[in-house]
């Protein structure tokens, strides 16, 4: 029999705690700082759970060794994870770009069906309380919270999150339990985020949407981008966040079904179309009006009350080139507040990928985005995290033997 602590209750957390404790002589308990177990998975796909993407593989992920998700791809991934959801009741849909939804479109629904199993299951669940510390007694752990309550387990399983949007409850704690523990934890940088940039272009078309390619080194995302206050946002430059590290420019294309030279001609046609057309509505029923008019000025053409039939030969071709390369200089990314998930975490060459246990103290698990893998937008983190999670909870429910 053992009595196994596991440490949060997201995503990971609940699938760990499910699957352990399929084994009847396991006691469960899992140990939440929040009011109650799941909350971020409210907020998840915008309140519609986007649990993961069919197209989930290695590629998708980041961190200091991706092959570390070897054994989970070839072992528990999405064809296993839907046939878990399936049995539990939930029906789904695949929509664009393989993203996978509760048919319902609620992710209150994946909570639900996750927490009357853990009922079924009879795993313990006591909420508003904050792990502070674990301590490894060599035959066990010592687990203390903020209130200086203590229990104890003898395995446990850090299932705390990372360090993004912590008014869902992953406040970065894990980190510390880990490397108090002695685990090591590589840099950790908020992502999926919006980013600043520099300059005030953004802002002057805050609110306006556009369709475009965008493009950070060598990685390119196409949909809908966001002006702000503060940079872009939209769900292109959230995925492409993952990739900032080497890269200081993010650019738009925002006619990315038209080449270059059609553009070109596009707009010379225009002029000799409507050669008595201002600037400032040149590019009326083209581009939003607004996002017309600043480009045109960024691309170095003024005043916008010259009449289009004056633009140069050159001046066409820098307008066609910015409309294909609008570049802005990166300064940034908005805070951990509006990260969706956490770059970096506890070095992965410290657990085993087969069971998530550390190598360093036998009995112990991390699971999920407090590990050093993070995924792209699209379902990829919500996968991770269910993975992980039943990896450990084979293993702890003595599946794996
Ligand atoms: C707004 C938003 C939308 C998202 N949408 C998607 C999406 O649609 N698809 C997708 O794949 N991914 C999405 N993600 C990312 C995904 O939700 C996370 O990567 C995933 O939930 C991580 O699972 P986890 O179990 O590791 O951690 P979490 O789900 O963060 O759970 C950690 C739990 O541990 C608790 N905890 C933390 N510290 C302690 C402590 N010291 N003691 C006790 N309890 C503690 C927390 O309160 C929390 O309940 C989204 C993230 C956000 C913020």
């Amino acid at each position: 029999m053992k009595n196994i602590a596991i440490i949060g209750g997201g995503a990971s957390g609940m699938v760990c705690a499910i699957v352990a404790s399929q084994n009847k002589n396991n006691t469960v308990t899992i140990y939440e700082r929040g009011k109650r177990v799941g909350k971020k998975i409210l907020a998840t796909g915008n309140g519609r759970c986007n649990m993961t993407n069919i197209y989930a593989d290695i590629s998708r992920y980041h961190g200091e060794d991706t092959s570390f998700i070897n054994y989970a791809t070839d072992n528990f991934w999405v064809g296993e994870t839907l046939d878990f959801f399936s049995e539990l009741g939930i029906l789904y849909k695949v929509e664009d770009e393989g993203k996978v939804y509760p048919y319902s479109d609620q992710a209150s629904a994946v909570l639900d069906v996750l927490r009357l199993k853990l009922e079924k299951n009879g795993v313990n669940i006591v909420t508003g309380f904050e792990v502070k510390d674990i301590k490894n007694q060599g035959n066990g752990f010592l687990i203390s919270d903020y209130n200086n309550r203590c229990q104890k387990a003898d395995c446990v399983v850090i299932a705390t999150g990372g360090k993004a949007a912590p008014d869902l409850g992953s406040n970065g704690s894990g980190y510390n339990i880990l490397s108090r523990l002695g685990h090591h934890i590589s840099n950790l940088s908020p992502s999926l985020v919006q980013i600043k940039t520099a300059g005030d272009i953004p802002k002057k078309l805050k609110g306006i949407k556009v369709n475009a390619a965008v493009t950070l080194g060598e990685n390119q995302e196409t949909g809908e981008v966001l002006f702000t206050d503060y940079g872009l946002s939209g769900p292109p430059v959230f995925s492409l966040s993952a990739y900032l590290d080497k890269n200081s420019k993010i650019s738009l294309d925002i006619m990315s079904e038209y080449s270059r030279t059609d553009i070109e001609s596009l707009l010379k046609e225009r002029i000799s179309k409507n050669p008595e057309i201002l600037l400032e509505d040149f590019l009326v029923g083209v581009l939003n009006k607004r996002v017309g008019q600043v480009i045109i000025k960024d691309s170095g053409i003024y005043p916008l009350s010259r009449l289009a039939s004056t633009l140069t030969d050159k001046e066409i071709s820098d307008l066609a080139d910015k409309i294909k390369h609008w570049e802005f200089e990166i300064t940034g990314t908005m805070s951990w507040n509006n990260a969706q998930v956490t770059k970096g975490g506890a070095k992965t060459r410290e657990f085993n990928p087969q069971t998530m246990e550390s190598r360093l103290i036998k009995g112990l698990y991390a699971v999920g985005e407090v590990l050093d893998i993070d995924g792209d937008c699209g379902g990829f983190n919500l996968q991770w995290a269910w993975s992980s999670g039943y990896l450990a909870g084979s293993d702890l429910g003595g599946m794996n033997k």
